[in-house]
């Protein structure tokens, strides 16, 4: 189903201190006053304050990344279920970062957006170029072949999915997507989406998204929301974000 949707991933940063401000900011401005829903990835570590934070509010929160395996010896590792139990609703997978740091294949995301739906979650599975994939013109071709592979490994499930499109060129760069950008990669993926049964899912863009060019980017029709980094630590910027 089509949602307007903001989530922040906070990536490897926070604190015990510094997490309770900013989630107690979000717990208490937050009111679900547009009809967009909020949510915050954080590292798991901080999953049971999270949970107790924001617990009765209307924002909701999901983990960076999930293992493909249910359990066992997976050292280091943190299972869907563990998530789960943690009241987490949705799960990153194959973020950008996670592709090129710790090598994950389109084929092991859609295995971790499979755990992830497994266990109950909403996986958001990321795609997007890197910058010499842009300059030689295969932008089309890369995001393609990530949501074909998701939509194979997957099936029918894949309309449970939310898809982010992330260029990694605008990734904690200050280098948004131009509107016009993000739309074109956007349509091109809801088409693909389409053809394999689903034309429904809920689109994120993500790539230095701040308060003052979300409103642009979620003017165009297939940009459902936004994935953000960065701007999601700081509350005005994200809550500005939200209400764009
Ligand atoms: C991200 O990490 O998913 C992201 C979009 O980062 P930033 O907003 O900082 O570019």
């Amino acid at each position: 189903m089509r949602i307007g949707l903001v989530v922040g991933n906070w990536k490897m940063n926070g604190g015990l201190a510094s997490n309770a401000k900013l989630l107690a900011r979000l717990a208490d401005d937050w009111r679900g006053e547009v009809p967009r829903r909020l949510a915050v990835c954080v590292p798991a570590p901080y999953l049971a304050q999270t949970q107790a934070a924001l617990g009765d509010s209307p924002v909701a929160w999901g983990v960076q990344d999930v293992s493909e395996h249910a359990a066992g010896a997976y050292t280091g590792e943190v299972s869907a279920a563990m998530a789960a139990e943690f009241g987490c609703r949705y799960a990153i997978v194959g973020h950008s970062e996670r592709r090129r740091l710790h090598g994950e294949s389109d084929l092991i995301v859609a295995a971790k957006a499979g755990a992830a739906l497994d266990a109950g979650l909403v996986p958001i599975a990321c795609v997007g170029e890197a910058l010499a994939e842009r300059e030689r013109g295969e932008t089309g071709r890369v995001v393609t072949r990530q949501v074909d592979a998701l939509v194979a490994g997957l099936g029918d499930r894949v309309r449970e999915c939310v898809v982010a499109y992330e260029p990694v060129w605008a990734i904690g760069t200050g280098r948004t997507a131009t509107p016009a950008e993000a739309e074109d990669v956007h349509a091109l993926l809801r088409k693909r989406l389409a053809e394999a049964g689903t034309g429904d899912v809920t689109l994120l863009y993500g790539g230095s998204v701040k308060a003052a060019n979300a409103g642009s980017l979620f003017a165009m029709p297939d940009v459902d929301g936004a994935l953000v980094g960065g701007a999601s630590l700081d509350a005005d910027e994200f809550l500005g974000i939200a209400r764009a």
